[in-house]
């Protein structure tokens, strides 16, 4: 376990779980990374992450974790609605 994936862990256990945290956590554990897919930022806490459908769901995509990456909120919201 590489050391920023202890402390993705550390910060989970502080941190109140919800459902979106859940599927975050899902994600990071897949990626083995925690920042941001399109710009590369890496996050430095919970709140600027958001949750990105790669395809979005109005063009048809699905929640399925294979649709869906982290994206710091800046970039989630420059992509919109595009694929
Ligand atoms: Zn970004």
């Amino acid at each position: 376990m590489s050391r920023q994936t202890w402390l993705i862990k550390k910060k989970w256990k502080q941190t109140k779980r919800n459902k979106k945290r859940a599927i975050m956590e899902k994600i990071i554990l897949r990626d083995r990374f925690f920042c941001c897919k399109m710009c590369g930022v890496v996050f430095q806490d919970f709140s600027t992450v958001t949750i990105d459908h790669i395809v979005p769901i109005s063009k048809g995509g699905t929640n399925d974790l294979g649709n869906l990456q982290l994206a710091c909120s800046d970039c989630n919201a420059a992509k919109g609605d595009k694929v």
